[in-house]
């Protein structure tokens, strides 16, 4: 392999990292420190013509290919043992055009990257919560954040991409070239080729009233029904998630992660969380959107993790007392359990712009199983199974594409977009890569 490796490092701009090189340990990095897995090769691009030459020469040599953005997907995707990665972590380059509105960001960039340029106008996209997730691969899977009762899921807001697809094609994809390419990029994942770049509708926001509203005891079960009460009804202007950890007495605590970017100084159902009697710690006030952004800040490449969760219509009391007592089985703390609401600006928009089909669902419940010690990894998958099936009972769709393990059948894969959305993303499958090359995703296999 050696002579090979030469010659595609002599071809591309960038570099080519192999075992036994200083930087290859930390680029082989995932953020779920479950995957462990030795590529024959990473191919650090710099810009599109080293994307077409390293998913040429993957193919040339029969090798299989991974495309890695910000290396944050649970399921590993990003990285192969044996084959070829190809990462984009030197292309993060974000540019904004303030009169049109419009950032164009580089395949590799990571929402830091994103915001903080962004910002620097008064702009944003609604996005993810954690500034490492990568831009791309987070907007491919939908994309679920502190903006998304505002503006929409971060796939609403992609109004273009340059991609490169493995038969060396440069495609562009947007309203007026080849938009259904553009459709099944909103949520169709990493299938249809390597985005070099894509291009965003930005909003003005500066600040917002945010950050972590913590409860223990007997309020975590009454903020969980006002959070309830406050994503079914509460104004568009105020996006809301809640998490359930446990303390260090392992007793379940609840974390609710308002943004509220309205006029009013503060709305009536957030003032009502905020007088919840088993509130602990109210870090609620008035910042900076990137301040925002900083609430969940987990190291990367520190913990194993291993997620389940679905689309839910409702979050009835039963559900609600389920969930918590979930957060006590195992004994030790378990990670957590996310719900992100999906009320507001996603309901407003044509469903048919997007291939997904969860918009419709109240919330997104998702089981996170969150641990160091590998002796732990089998009782900890087996926690989020169970979380996950106490669950399904109020299931509208399939799990969620971005947080998906890669051991998921197809069925939930499918179910995730519908059946005919399902059918039209394969045939785009068979027209961008027939051969499956691009497997290592939520997968779509061509059609026929
Ligand atoms: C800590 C953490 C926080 C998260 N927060 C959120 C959140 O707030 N909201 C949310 O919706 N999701 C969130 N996610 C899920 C996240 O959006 C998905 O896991 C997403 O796939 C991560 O993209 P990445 O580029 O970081 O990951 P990678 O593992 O690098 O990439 C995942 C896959 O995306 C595709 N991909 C990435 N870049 C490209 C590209 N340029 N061209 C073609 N395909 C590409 C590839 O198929 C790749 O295998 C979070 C995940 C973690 C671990």
């Amino acid at each position: 392999m050696a002579q090979p490796l030469d010659d595609l490092r002599a071809r591309l701009t960038g570099d080519v990292l192999v075992v036994g090189d200083r930087e290859y340990e930390r680029a082989r990095l995932c953020f779920n420190l479950l995957i462990d897995r030795r590529p024959a090769a990473i191919a650090r691009c710099v810009d599109v013509d080293d994307l077409a030459t390293a998913l040429a020469f993957g193919q040339a040599r029969g090798l299989e290919i991974a495309v890695r953005g910000g290396g944050h997907n649970p399921a590993g995707h990003c990285v192969v043992d044996d084959g070829l990665v190809i990462d984009l972590s030197r292309m993060r380059d974000v540019r904004v055009d303030r009169e049109k509105r419009i950032a164009t960001s580089q395949g590799g960039a990571t929402w830091l990257d994103f915001d903080t340029a962004t910002q620097a106008h008064g702009l944003i996209t609604p996005g993810g919560v954690v500034g490492s997730t990568g831009v791309t691969g987070l907007t491919l899977g939908g994309g679920i954040g502190h903006l998304t009762a505002q503006y929409g899921l971060t796939c609403d807001n992609l109004i273009a991409a340059e991609l490169v697809t493995p038969a060396g094609e440069i495609v562009r994809a947007c309203d007026d070239q080849n938009p259904e390419l553009l459709w099944g990029l909103r949520g169709g994942g990493g299938n249809f080729g390597v985005v070099a770049q894509a291009e965003f509708r930005l909003h003005p926001l500066q600040h917002v009233v945010g950050g972590r509203l913590e409860y223990k005891g007997e309020g975590v079960t009454e903020a969980l029904r006002l959070f309830r009460e406050l994503a079914n009804n509460g104004p568009r202007e105020l996006s809301v998630q809640a998490q359930l950890t446990t303390d260090s007495s392992l007793a379940p605590q609840l974390v609710v992660v308002p943004c509220y970017s309205g006029e009013a100084e503060a709305p009536e159902a957030l003032r009502s969380l905020r007088a919840v009697s088993g509130l602990v710690n109210d870090g609620v006030r008035r910042q900076g959107f990137l301040e925002q952004q900083r609430i969940f800040d987990p190291g990367y490449g520190v913990d194993r993790n291993y997620w389940k969760g679905h689309f839910v219509a409702e979050l009835p009391d039963r559900l609600i007392d389920d969930l918590i007592g979930c957060m006590t089985t195992l004994g030790r703390p378990p990670g957590g359990i996310l719900i992100e609401s999906l009320h507001g600006a996603p309901k407003g928009l044509d469903p048919a712009s997007a291939a997904l089909d969860y918009r419709n669902a109240a919330f997104n419940i998702s089981a996170m199983a969150s641990w160091t010690d590998p002796a732990y990894d089998e009782e900890s998958i087996d926690w989020t199974r169970k979380t996950a099936a106490a669950i399904e009972p109020w299931s509208v769709s399939g799990g969620y594409a971005n947080y998906m393990q890669a051991d998921e059948p197809i069925e939930r894969v499918r179910a995730a977009f519908g059946p005919d959305s399902f059918a039209r993303l394969q045939a785009l499958k068979a027209r961008y890569d027939p051969d499956n090359v691009l497997r290592r995703n939520q997968n779509i296999p061509p059609a026929g």
